[in-house]
């Protein structure tokens, strides 16, 4: 077996289970190598059976005196039962549905069980067991527990893994040694036995913390070693007119917060220098940062350096296109919108090559689009600076290959934008050197979004209200959780509440769907559909847009809601509140536990992203927080983005290890792997 041996060659694993495993991202060797349990079952505890207290997870090691199957009288169950012995006394196990046991455990075999005993101390029910061996797997130690798909069992998982310990104890090491030894870490071969199998709760901390160290240590190094690259480059220097942009400012529809000329100033004041900016624009939905953000695009273009707008999806490009048509409409600037489907200059539509000529010979002012800016192979003439929306990691990969594409001396001036409030301390020991601008205050007069709990007994209530909403001409989002974890794309309960709300509860509406499984372009169409109202109801999944503007939605419903984060509900309850009327959100979920009430209900009351992001990380306490979607923060599988310490430490390993060019070829194919997956997340 090696590394990228394809999953489906190791034993007991047919089309079917190749196919679940798919679903885990698991496809070769190394991926099941690298898929960590989240916690342990303790079975290390053995005792004798007249020794055994009720409710305490315990290993037995018994014989089987008798063991059969039959129907339950009542319940059409299957039930498995046997008697097992030790030298101290007997004992009944009960198992249900699991016919094949017979097949599996024989009077006579010793085996061992591990499980608790019921409070009658009598029976044990549903004990994992195995045969006894040297080594066990699934009983009588610290038992690995994994994120399962349907069709997938944990027995099933462990089994897998037992299958790559070869490969695990001959993993290459790529950590340089001073590392190792300075902070005592296990070697990377150790590490992955004792994750997945530990001797011990010692030697499962040593592995854990030895690989959350490398997980946050290589994506320091990758940022690391692009800011290297970017601090050997220069930018031009973008003068500040200050005439001009007063007079811009002026003839805005509304007055600047106080908190959009503080930011605005910061960046136009980084333009000015020689050096390239590298600066983040965070601010809650809605708190108008593309306007701070057209103030530096005024002063590049009024510089005559060209600005690259970039934005995640066609929609919200789209979007920003007008918008700067509109705040730009005195100024005559070229703007140009730049998207695999849609090509134009100031609304007049361009071909291919007319387009591509332009940017290349700098006859445009700014240009708005989609990844495909990048993506096409050409040198952008006189490009001062990039502005990048809403997209993961503060644009670290856009601004990589901006760099590279661009081999030169000049290259632009960069700035990312986003709605997720991440707290400061937090950015700034994941990206340390990165500049924050903060609009951290709401322009006046905004309608606070009225914010409900909603009880199952309300429910019928609230699509009363629903429907006024929409007799008034009003428009609906409807948020369906993911309740599968096999079903990642969230199909399928999003498809139920459709054909719910479809069919039973507004058959006289036109409704929406929206999920994964779309292509980005039906992604699009479904939501330009309800831009231009052509649905009165949107049913979503979280793939809905952060950014995407309907100012006619006035009800953002969430079902499930507990299973968001807070953060990711304020920024679903974004999409609504955008336009003149006064807009709901509206939290229902199934699980009524007095914390989750609480959680949820801290929403009615705070309205300020970041108090929420604090507030969650403060509860949750774990990158989960924001959902992965363009949270601009890494999606780690075994760090954790509270873990300050280990984030400092990687961070001043990465940087003394770029800063004396110690990158070694080992440590550079561990970063291909990861840049890899950066790229397609
Ligand atoms: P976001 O920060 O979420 O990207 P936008 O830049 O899209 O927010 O701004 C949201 C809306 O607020 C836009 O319609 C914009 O014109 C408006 N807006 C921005 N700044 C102000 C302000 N100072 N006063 C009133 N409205 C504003
Ligand atoms: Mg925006």
């Amino acid at each position: 077996m090696e590394m990228d041996t394809p999953i489906k060659l190791l034993s007991r694993v047919g089309k079917t289970t190749a196919g679940r495993l798919k679903n885990l991202g698991l496809e070769q060797a190394s991926d099941l190598i690298f898929y960590f349990p989240f916690r342990y079952d303790d079975f290390s505890l053995q005792k004798k059976i007249s020794d055994l207290l009720p409710d305490e997870a315990v290993t037995i090691k018994v014989r089987v005196q008798l063991i059969a199957t039959r129907r339950s009288f009542r319940k059409r169950k299957i039930l498995t039962e046997a008697l097992v012995s030790d030298d101290s006394g007997s004992l009944k196990v009960i198992w249900f549905n699991q016919p094949f046991l017979t097949k599996m455990i024989k009077p006579g075999d010793e085996i061992y069980l591990s499980g608790k005993i019921d409070e009658s101390r009598i029976q044990m029910v549903s004990p994992d067991f195995e045969k006894v061996k040297a080594e066990t797997v699934h009983t009588a130690r610290l038992v690995p527990i994994y994120h399962l798909t349907s069709g997938i069992t944990q027995k099933q998982l462990r089994f897998l893994l037992h299958q790559t310990l070869p490969l695990m104890k001959s993993a290459a090491e790529f950590l340089p040694k001073e590392i190792i030894d300075k902070y005592e870490f296990p070697s990377l071969a150790r590490a992955l036995v004792n994750i997945h199998f530990p001797r011990d709760a010692a030697s499962e901390e040593d592995a854990r913390a030895r690989l959350s160290f490398d997980e946050l240590f290589l994506i320091q190094l990758a940022i690391q070693l692009a800011r290297k690259k970017i601090r050997e480059k220069k930018s031009p220097s973008i003068a500040f007119l200050e005439k001009q942009t007063k007079d811009f400012v002026a003839g805005l529809p509304f007055e600047l917060t106080p908190a959009q000329k503080k930011c605005s100033w910061e960046i136009i004041k980084d333009l000015q220098k020689e050096n390239p900016m590298n600066r983040l624009l965070e601010g809650d939905v809605g708190s108008g940062k593309t306007v701070a953000v057209a103030l530096a695009m005024l002063n590049a273009a009024l510089n005559g350096y060209k600005t690259v707008m970039m934005a995640p999806t066609e929609i919200l490009a789209e979007q920003h296109y007008q918008t700067l048509q509109k705040l730009f409409s005195k100024q005559s600037f070229k703007i140009i919108l730049f998207t695999s489907s849609k090509r134009e200059i100031n609304g007049e539509k361009l071909s291919k090559k007319q387009l591509l000529d332009k940017l290349g010979e700098g006859e445009f002012d700014i240009v708005v689009g989609t990844q495909s800016v990048i993506q096409e192979n050409v040198k952008i003439k006189d490009l001062g600076l990039v502005v990048v929306d809403e997209q993961h990691r503060f644009g670290v990969n856009q601004r990589k290959a901006l760099v590279e594409k661009n081999n030169e001396e000049i290259i632009p001036h960069f700035l990312s934008m986003t709605a997720t409030p991440i707290p400061r301390s937090l950015v700034l020991t994941l990206y340390g050197d990165l500049d924050l601008s903060i609009i951290n205050q709401m322009p006046a007069g905004r309608k606070k979004i009225i914010t409900k709990v909603v009880y199952e007994q309300n429910r019928l209530e609230a699509y009363e209200f629903i429907r006024r909403q929409i007799a008034d001409g009003r428009q609906v989002f409807v948020i369906c959780p993911l309740i599968d974890p096999s079903d990642k794309l969230g199909v399928k309960s999003v498809t139920q509440e459709y054909e719910r709300l479809k069919n039973e509860i507004f058959p006289e509406l036109n409704l929406g769907i929206m999920h994964g499984r779309l292509k980005s372009k039906e992604k699009e169409e479904v939501m330009m559909k309800f831009k231009e109202k052509e649905y009165d109801i949107l049913v979503s999944t979280s793939v809905i847009e952060v950014g995407i503007d309907v100012p006619n939605s006035t009800i953002m419903m969430i079902e499930g809601s507990d299973r968001f984060g807070l953060a990711q509900l304020h920024q679903f309850r974004g999409r609504v509140g955008r336009g003149e009327f006064q807009s709901y959100c509206y939290l229902f979920s199934e699980n009524g536990s007095p914390l989750t009430q609480k959680r949820l209900k801290y929403l009615e009351t705070c309205s300020d992203g970041f108090s929420l992001a604090e507030k969650d990380l403060e509860l949750r306490g774990s990158g989960e927080v924001y959902g992965t979607r363009q949270s601009g923060l890494p999606d780690l599988k075994i760090a954790s983005l509270t873990d300050v310490e280990t984030i400092k430490i990687a961070q001043l390993e990465a940087k003394s290890l770029v800063e004396k060019n110690g990158i070694t070829p080992e440590l550079a194919s561990a970063l291909k792997k990861l840049n890899l997956s950066l790229h397609f997340e």
